[in-house]
């Protein structure tokens, strides 16, 4: 936990939010500005500001974090017409939360 982290505090239920998933480890609820038609927001409870931060010990919490997406992905239907997983790192990468996070984006129309 992080003082004025505002991913910190949705993890604590601070501040309310519809989780999509929930466990021990992680929370994934909807981006609150979304990029795609399907834009979710897969955290890791464990405060970590960015991938420049992970240790040694953080290496579970992440490969977890990809077993999450795959099932996030197929519960909302993007697993089969693909979509994106997206870490932006600092402030040049686009980051904007400094508790870390994977993107992931997609849903968009058929061609
Ligand atoms: P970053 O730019 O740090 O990789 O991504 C942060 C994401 O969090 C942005 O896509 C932004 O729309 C989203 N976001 C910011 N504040 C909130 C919030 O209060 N609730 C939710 N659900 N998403 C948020
Ligand atoms: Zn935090």
């Amino acid at each position: 936990m992080s003082d004025d982290c505002l991913f910190c505090k949705i993890v604590n239920r601070e501040i309310p939010s519809e989780f999509l998933y929930e466990d021990d480890t992680y929370v994934v609820f909807k981006d609150i500005n979304p990029a795609a038609p399907v834009h979710l927001l897969l955290v890791p409870k464990k405060h970590i500001r960015s991938i420049n931060d992970l240790t040694l010990e953080d290496g579970d919490v992440i490969s977890g974090l990809f077993m999450v997406a795959k099932e996030m992905a197929r519960e909302q239907g993007v697993a089969e017409s693909g979509y994106k997983l997206l870490f932006n790192v600092e402030k040049g990468g686009g980051q904007e939360i400094f508790h870390i996070h994977l993107h992931l984006i997609g849903g968009w129309e058929k061609k």
